[in-house]
Order: C-alpha cells, then sequence, then structure tokens
C-alpha cells in the first residue's frame, strides 16, 4: 500500500456518527436563488447547487449548510436554427434537450450518454462520450454564454466574447455560483458510422497509438477478468443516411438498464463468489455481442442517445471513480489496469462486477479545470461497489498520470490536483476567491482541494 492510500479507511467496520440533515431547497425562479445565496438569507451555508445528482463525490452535499436544487428551471428557452443556437434553463435534462433540438434537425457536438444528467450539471461538472471531428472532449466546451447568481446573491451574465471567465465557468463544479440559464452552440444532425469489435487486452494496447491519432469516436468496454476488450468505434460518414432509432434503443437498454439489473439480482441470490463472478462475466460478455451487433452499424448524436430518463440518481447511486489519463501512455496504462484487477482481487477478494467503460477524448482547453488541455487523454469509468477499491486505483491513477474530475473521481489525494493541473489551478483558485471572498460554497469536500 502506498502512502496516499494510509488515510482512513472505509471498510465498513467503523461507524461514523450520524451527520444532520442538510436541507434542500428547489427555488421556482431566479429571486428565489438570489434570496437563498444573498445578504439577508436565512439558510445557512455552505450552499451547494445540485442538477441531477449523479455525481460520485460529495460536490452536490451540504450536510451542515444547504444544497440548492435546481430541478424546478426546466425551459427550453429559444432554438435558433439560422444561429445553431439554444438558450435552456440549467435544470433541463439533457435527453429532453436532445429530443427537442431533433424534432428542429439539430443536434448537441459530442456524444453524450446518460440523458437525465441536467444541462448545468453537465456544463459545471464533467460530461464526456465517444467524441470526434470537431467535436470538443467535453460538453461544457458548447457553452456560448451562461447567467448565473454568485454566491453574494447577485445575477450575472457571462458574455460569447468574455471568453476568460467563460474558461473559468465551464468545469467550476459549482464553485462560482448557481447557474440558471445557459446557451450552446447545437448543429444539424450528422450521421456516423459505428463498428464493433472485440479483442484481447494486448491487442487494445497495440492498436491504441492509431487510434488515438485517426479521427474516430471510440467508447470502450474492459473486462479484466474475460481479458477482452469490447470497442464501439465511430467516425463521419457523408454517403449513409439511414437513422434507425430502434437498434440503439436496444443497445441502451442493454447497457443502462438490463446489464445492471441482472448484476444486481445475480450478487443478491448467489453467495459463493466463483459461480456468481462466472455469471456475471457470462452475461456481461453476452450483452455486449447482443448489444454492439451489426445492426447497429449508423447513427447520429440524435439517435445514439439513451432512450431512459427515468433515473433516480439519489435512491440507487453507483458507486464509480472516473479518471483520465494521457493517451501516449494508455496503451501500458491499459495492460496494467488488468493487473491491478487481478491483483486486488487475489489480495482482497474484492473485484468489480461491471465492465469498465472508457473513452478517447480529443485535446480540450474550453475550461481552466479541463483535465485534457495539453493532449488527448481516454478515460476509465470504473463502476464498483466497495471504497477500498476507489483508494487503491486512486493510487494506481495517480502512478500512472490519471487526471481528476471533481465530481466523478474519487480519493483524490489533496495535494494531488495542484500538481497535475499546474498553474491553471493556482489561477482557478485565486479568481474562485474573488468571486467567493468568505467561502460560502465550499463544503468540507471542496475546502480540502481548493481553500
Ligand atoms: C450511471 C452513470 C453513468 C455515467 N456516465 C457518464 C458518462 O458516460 N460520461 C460522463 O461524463 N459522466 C458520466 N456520469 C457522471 C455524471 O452523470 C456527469 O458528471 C453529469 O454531467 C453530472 O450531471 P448532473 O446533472 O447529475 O449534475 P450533479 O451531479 O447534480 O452536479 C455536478 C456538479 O455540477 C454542479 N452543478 C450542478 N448544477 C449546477 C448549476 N445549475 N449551477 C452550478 N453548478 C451546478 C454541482 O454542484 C456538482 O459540482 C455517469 C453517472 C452515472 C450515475
Amino acid at each position: 500500500m502506498s502512502g496516499s492510500s494510509r488515510q482512513l479507511r472505509q471498510s465498513g467496520r467503523y461507524r461514523a456518527l450520524s451527520i444532520p440533515d442538510s436541507v434542500v431547497v428547489k427555488p421556482a425562479g431566479v429571486e428565489e436563488i438570489k434570496h437563498v445565496l444573498g445578504p439577508d438569507s436565512n439558510f445557512a451555508a455552505p450552499f451547494r447547487p445540485m442538477g441531477a445528482n449523479s455525481s460520485a463525490t460529495e460536490c452536490t452535499s451540504s450536510s451542515a449548510g444547504t444544497v440548492i436544487n435546481v430541478s424546478a428551471f426546466t425551459q427550453i428557452c429559444n432554438i435558433d436554427t439560422s444561429a445553431n443556437t439554444v438558450t435552456v434553463q440549467a435544470g433541463v435534462h439533457i435527453g429532453h434537450l436532445a429530443k427537442s433540438l431533433a424534432s428542429e434537425g439539430l443536434e448537441l457536438a459530442g456524444g453524450h450518454d446518460h440523458m437525465s444528467r441536467t444541462v448545468g450539471g453537465a456544463v459545471a461538472g464533467g460530461c464526456i462520450g465517444p467524441a470526434f471531428g470537431d467535436d470538443s472532449a467535453f460538453f461544457a466546451s458548447q457553452v456560448k454564454s451562461m447567467r448565473l447568481v454568485t454566491p453574494a446573491g447577485k445575477v450575472l451574465e457571462i458574455r460569447s466574447d468574455q471568453k476568460n471567465l467563460l474558461h473559468t465557468f465551464r468545469l467550476s463544479f459549482g464553485m462560482l455560483g448557481v447557474i440558471f440559464e445557459i446557451t450552446l452552440r447545437v448543429r444539424p444532425i450528422r450521421i456516423f458510422a459505428a463498428s464493433h469489435r472485440r479483442c484481447s487486452f494486448d491487442q487494445f494496447a497495440s492498436v491504441m497509438e492509431t487510434l488515438c491519432t485517426v479521427d474516430v469516436g471510440l467508447k470502450f468496454y474492459l473486462l479484466p477478468f474475460q481479458g477482452q476488450v469490447y470497442l464501439d468505434i465511430r467516425r463521419p460518414v457523408t454517403d449513409v443516411t439511414a437513422d434507425r432509432r430502434i437498434p440503439w434503443k436496444i443497445k441502451n437498454w442493454g447497457e443502462s438498464a438490463v446489464l445492471p439489473q441482472i448484476v444486481k439480482s445475480i450478487s443478491r441470490i448467489v453467495p459463493a463468489s466463483g459461480m456468481r463472478y462466472q455469471m456475471i462475466d457470462g452475461i456481461s460478455k453476452l450483452t455486449q455481442t447482443v448489444v454492439n451487433n451489426r445492426f447497429v452499424n449508423s447513427g447520429s448524436n440524435a439517435t445514439a442517445l439513451m432512450s431512459r430518463m427515468k433515473d433516480n440518481y439519489p435512491a440507487q447511486k453507483l458507486c464509480y471513480s472516473t479518471w483520465i489519463f494521457p493517451a501516449s501512455e494508455f496503451p501500458i496504462v491499459v495492460q496494467a489496469f488488468r493487473d491491478f484487477c487481478i491483483r486486488t482481487q487475489n489480495e482482497s477478494g474484492f473485484r468489480c462486477d461491471m465492465p469498465a467503460v472508457g473513452f478517447r477524448l480529443g485535446k480540450d482547453a474550453s475550461a481552466l479545470l479541463s483535465p485534457c488541455f495539453d493532449e488527448p487523454m481516454v478515460i476509465s469509468t470504473q463502476t464498483d461497489g466497495w471504497d477500498d477499491f476507489a483508494i487503491d486505483f486512486s493510487d494506481f491513477a495517480c502512478h500512472w498520470a490519471g487526471v481528476p474530475l471533481f465530481n466523478q473521481t474519487r480519493e483524490i489525494p489533496a495535494n494531488y490536483p495542484a500538481q497535475v493541473f499546474g498553474s491553471r489551478f493556482e489561477f482557478f483558485r485565486k479568481i474562485r476567491r474573488q468571486f467567493d471572498p468568505d467561502n460560502r460554497m465550499m463544503n468540507p469536500f471542496l475546502s480540502q482541494y481548493f481553500l
């Protein structure tokens, strides 16, 4: 165990004292947000904005203070088909927005799964998918302008020509105020070709270098205990017009609903771990083979969306931790990851039951806290249910120069962000202090990095 994992492990042997329930407010309009944050507020700091609450960290919680839930901000204010922009309130679900845009022949740039998340959460937090062409890595890069209520309770508009401010507010994790309205760049629907492949970890590592340099959207599923990788590769086409929804619906349903449910049931009813994991691996392989089939051979960002928007994230919060690795290192990292999973199981008996999901991300310098500012990155989203594993995975990721996302990455060592983001991190902290000198938006989780 390395130095950073000598922190207290949350192995379930120790029970923390019960913490008070936080106050959750659900403002109906901008005046109410101003009232909650303003100088005469009766609500206690720290204040934390919350969208769909699908984040993996405590960035949306405030046990001693107030959570500001923006779910009442659900209007799509204006779709401008000549300027290719949409102005939308922060609580709109991405799925609803994508559907409304599709009816006007428009789509969001970049592939963005998990349609239940909100536009505000996707702009203030990390939101990525298999992007290619001129798509930037993060959803936030599409922001042209925004309106928010500052930590002092004042309305602030950031215009499209205020580039430096926009850079700071994208991926700001709710530390600079509560965003209530956003104007996004959108584009006419484009068709892409999709193909699916299965290979070993060694084969994947050897083609990774090529995959990182060609213009394709790449999503992959790592099954370390099977030694297999499933690839979903998307590339731009001009000669395909097919835009079939049903195969994508089946694919999304299989990946997002069927597999997690079956895995959960097996874990509940099969006590012997050997047999349980054998069954889970079999089902995972079968799901990948069935859902990533030849019927899903073309699509668009409008069709390749999650059809489900009913997820109740707070009630069934999944444990996951996301790290982003430099593309140049990834052929080695992916093999080290397989060995790490196998070693962890041998040593502790624990293993993740769902495949790890990853994407290739392009370089994206549109936000100060962008993890892929300097070079393309590959992301690995690990789903699991055990806090100890997140600590060891964090050790592993830091060793391999992984970059965190503050709403998705568990167990980031306190001194690591300054090291990995360099001067950008200090600059963000300086601006944060100017916007929030009394640290009203700082909960203990964020304080360990940003105070
Ligand atoms: C099953 C599952 C799958 C996922 N898959 C992916 C994936 O493929 N790709 C990916 O990128 N992520 C994924 N995630 C992570 C998560 O969905 C994204 O990070 C998402 O963008 C968060 O959106 P949200 O509305 O849930 O925001 P929240 O979790 O509510 O908030 C995210 C951050 O933004 C801040 N915030 C929210 N709303 C506002 C606002 N109006 N003003 C200011 N700050 C605000 C919050 O304080 C917090 O810091 C997944 C999560 C789950 C549970």
